[in-house]
């Protein structure tokens, strides 16, 4: 449904191509000396506008009046180019079965012939890597002895895996990500062009998740876009854009802040097993204590006492440098929860010394829901328990007038970290509740697929573990609106001639 705004929006003209300007100038300083090369290959990471040069090369050497070293985009050349009809100009994906036939035959075949129309032919072979050795073999031979009326674009995002037999009869450009400043001026066009506002901030997030290539971004844009409004902000976006780890941060940390092991080692463990990064949520977690540090020393907050933070933030640290085990990569995390959550911030402090020695371990025991073979060993430690033990202990069994109780509390919460989710909460009935599972009913079904995207489903269950001190699953459901009842019973009523009573 969402427009493809990375096909609407693509460059026409060099000047528009976005943070690849070593290359503009190159190509652009060849064409006015009449130095064009015969072969180029480009190479970088996708979605930075290598194909994108490519087809403006092919306008640029086609073009029949040409205005200041751009295309004209006006022409029958640069029209037919841009619609992909010129006969003259072959676009090929390698990656794809027929690319490889299509470039050991049809290529090497019709390179001999003079173009059809066109002053150039032009091949582009996309992902070029993915040739077979008889395929580079027979465009090595072509590329040694090129026709005059012939131009190649190789582009690959491995270029490893491209011969260096091909690589050196090409001129080679590096293509680079493109910065966040230089995708947001780019986001910045495109919303103008399309009569929306959208907050810069919502923006800069945009080119935060896609990591330097405009493809994702212009995807990601494309979707908030897609959601119709005029003016749009965090709040509207949020329901569109991946997740922030932020949540699932906070929520483990206010575990290993509670000393509540057990607590801390489950939401972890399920972390993993619902497909989220070690290294990136460890990195994310270590930047969010850092930034609570921060605020903490600065005088504007106390949450947090320095000493957790210190301790944290080091025990976190040190297993960015332990060698993990292949079949436990999540080792080290889990030895660090269990030391962070063994030192009494408020007896001693820090004492590093001391920090991490047994006697002083105060752990819960491992919860039920534990995944198997994820389990760990406390020793001696579980023997007595110096705390009281967690609610893990008991099995995770809730009433439904508890959820409703703590409902309140738990809008609040969902309130404070996000601020369209609300929105839809509100009219939102806890139906049931069966073991960990609770039931949260919605009159539109478009609620309840919103509900039920993961980053929410996650998002809601880390906040009501955070009230209710345990977790549990959420599913939305729709329930049968009091409006189509009403209507039911009308209609039952008119059949049978009744009234209510
Ligand atoms: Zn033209």
């Amino acid at each position: 449904m969402s427009k493809v705004l990375y096909r609407t929006y693509r460059p026409k003209t060099f000047q528009e191509v976005s943070g690849q300007e070593h290359v503009v100038r190159t190509v652009l300083n060849q064409y006015a000396s009449g130095s064009i090369a015969h072969a180029y290959l480009f190479t970088g990471p996708r979605g930075v506008g290598k194909t994108t040069t490519a087809r403006l090369i092919a306008k640029l050497v086609n073009c029949f009046s040409p205005k200041k070293n751009e295309p004209c985009n006006a022409c029958d050349a640069c029209v037919s180019i841009a619609s992909g009809q010129a006969l003259d100009v072959y676009e090929i994906d390698a990656a794809s079965h027929t690319g490889v036939d299509t470039v050991r035959e049809t290529v090497i075949d019709s390179v001999r012939f003079a173009p059809n129309v066109l002053k150039k032919k032009v091949y582009i072979i996309d992902e070029v890597h993915m040739l077979s050795t008889s395929a580079f073999n027979a465009l090595l031979k072509t590329l040694e002895e090129p026709p005059e009326h012939v131009l190649f674009v190789l582009a690959t995002t491995e270029i490893h895996k491209v011969p260096e037999t091909i690589i050196s009869r090409c001129q080679r450009f590096d293509f680079k990500r493109i910065s966040a400043d230089e995708l947001v001026e780019r986001m910045k066009g495109i919303v103008k062009e399309e009569g929306v506002r959208v907050d810069e901030t919502v923006l800069r997030e945009i080119a935060r998740h896609s990591g330097g290539c405009a493809r994702d971004a212009e995807s990601l844009l494309g979707q908030v876009l897609a959601l119709g409004e005029k003016e749009i902000g965090m709040t509207e976006a949020s329901l569109v854009l991946p997740a922030t780890q932020t949540v699932l941060v906070e929520v483990f940390v206010r575990s290993l802040k509670d000393h509540a092991a057990a607590q801390a080692m489950t939401q972890f463990n399920t972390y993993l097993e619902e497909g989220i990064d070690l290294r990136q949520f460890v990195s994310d977690t270590i930047s969010w204590l850092r930034d609570r540090l921060l605020e903490t020393v600065g005088g504007k907050t106390n949450e947090f006492s320095i000493a957790f933070l210190q301790t944290a933030i080091e025990e976190l640290l040190a297993t960015q440098q332990m060698r993990a085990n292949e079949q436990l990569p999540q080792l080290p995390v889990e030895l660090a929860i269990i030391k962070i959550c063994g030192v009494d911030f408020h007896k001693q402090g820090v004492d590093s010394s001391r920090k991490g020695k047994s006697e002083e371990i105060i752990v819960t025991v491992a919860p039920p829901c534990l995944p198997a073979g994820r389990g760990f060993s406390l020793g001696e430690a579980i023997d007595e328990p110096p705390n009281p033990p967690t609610v893990f202990d008991t099995v995770p069994i809730i009433s439904l007038e508890d959820v409703k109780n703590k409902w309140p509390e738990v809008y609040e919460q969902i309130k404070s970290c996000n601020a369209s989710l609300p929105m839809l909460m509100q009219s939102c009935e806890v139906c049931g509740v069966e073991g960990e599972h609770v039931e949260l009913g919605f009159e539109y079904g478009l609620y309840v697929e919103t509900i039920n995207q993961e980053k929410n489903r996650r998002l809601i269950e880390g906040v009501f573990e955070q009230v209710l001190g345990q977790r549990l699953r959420v599913k939305a459901i729709q329930k049968k609106s009091k409006h189509s009842e009403d209507e039911m019973v009308g209609e039952l009523l008119q059949e049978f001639g009744g009234s209510v009573v």
